[in-house]
């Protein structure tokens, strides 16, 4: 079971095991913030402790590639997640399995949030180096940047409060 990592912030971080959440816990270095109550830990001396469901950590962490407003780092990965793994084309229901940049690269087009959709093999190569106006190609929605939330952990019920903006 893998628990939900919080910052000082109480902005998510990542997921960790269950184990390191403890050793965090144990250590001072995060508090226990939400814990599953039908499960206990029990210790090699026999002590239970409550199984942490979401962890946070008592000082603020700050890391190369996160940005201030808590903006995501663009990858492929995330915008799988961003995009549903679906090609990104108005009523294309195929799976997205190429990144393709709404503003060619040959044209200028950076690789990011706001550029990069996700595309079947058969769209991407249609499209080409051609704007979606050329090809009068409308998209499922305009790319963004996820708002907040870290996008790349397998979403769990139980973390929807921390990882859905309010
Ligand atoms: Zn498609």
């Amino acid at each position: 079971m893998s628990v939900l990592l919080l910052n000082a912030s109480y902005e998510p971080l990542t997921t960790v095991s269950w184990k390191r959440a403890m050793s965090l816990v144990l250590t001072g270095r995060a508090e226990l913030v939400e814990q599953d109550s039908t499960r206990t830990i029990r210790s090699a001396g026999g002590a239970e402790f409550p199984f942490p469901q979401v962890v946070r950590l008592i000082q603020m962490i700050t890391f190369a590639g996160m940005r201030s407003k808590g903006t995501p780092r663009f990858s492929k990965k995330a915008l799988g997640v961003r995009d549903n793994r679906e090609c990104q084309v108005a009523d294309c229901d195929e799976r997205g399995s190429t990144v393709d940049h709404v503003t060619p690269r040959s044209r200028g087009g950076d690789t990011s949030w706001e550029n990069c959709v996700l595309m079947c093999l058969e769209h991407n190569s249609r499209k080409g180096d051609q704007s979606l106006e050329e090809l009068g190609w409308a998209l499922k929605q305009a790319p963004a940047a996820p708002a907040g939330a870290i996008v790349f952990v397998t979403a769990r019920p139980e973390w929807d409060a921390w990882l859905l903006p309010a």
